[in-house]
């Protein structure tokens, strides 16, 4: 993509200081979302990358990976899978734990979101320490599907958070 339109997006995310807390800058989205021609380049972003693959299944993370994920399987014509924060999916699920700044929380996927060997990418608005991702990575696994690529609008590179998925490759469009 055309180095202009990456700086467009870039533009496109607000920093909200001190946001959920005090000293994190959160990395606002929305403004990419309401607006048609940045919300159709980062969605182009996500397509570019899934081209040529076999993609069986698109996995977004709650909930801004929900926007991103949805609509790129839409695109490509495959099915979606949400990963959610505990207690929201109604079916039976595998949960997996991770490590937030103070404590831990869980993911939960459903049993049956995949088939076994599906070929799944993996998107979210933004990676940071990566404990998400890691998290929903290791369901992606525990429900049988192979994890080719982890992508994200946004990757906070000072935090490390590639290093928790790789040697899955990660794929970032905007670093900071
Ligand atoms: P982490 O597990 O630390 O990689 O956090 C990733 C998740 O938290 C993603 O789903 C992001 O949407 C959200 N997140 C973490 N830090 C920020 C931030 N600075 N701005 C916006 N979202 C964030």
């Amino acid at each position: 993509m055309a180095s202009a339109t990456l700086e467009k997006l870039r533009a496109g995310v607000r920093d909200v200081p001190d946001f959920p807390k005090k000293g994190i800058v959160f990395k606002d989205i929305t403004p990419i979302l309401s607006d048609p021609a940045l919300f159709h380049a980062s969605i182009d972003l996500f397509l570019e990358r899934c081209r040529g693959k076999k993609i069986d299944k698109i996995v977004g993370i709650d909930a801004r990976g929900f926007l991103f994920g949805s609509t790129v399987a839409y695109e490509l014509g495959i099915g979606f899978v949400p990963i959610r924060k505990r207690g929201k999916l109604p079916y039976k699920t595998e949960i997996a734990k991770y490590s937030l700044e103070y404590g831990t929380a869980e993911m939960e996927v459903h049993v049956d979101a995949m088939m076994a060997g599906d070929q799944v990418v993996m998107v979210d608005d933004l990676l940071a320490t990566g404990g998400t991702s890691a998290a929903a990575a290791a369901l992606i696994r525990k429900v049988g599907g192979k994890l080719l690529e982890a992508q994200f609008l946004i990757e906070l590179e000072f935090l490390s958070g590639r290093k928790q998925i790789e040697p899955t490759p990660v794929i970032s469009f905007l670093k900071y």
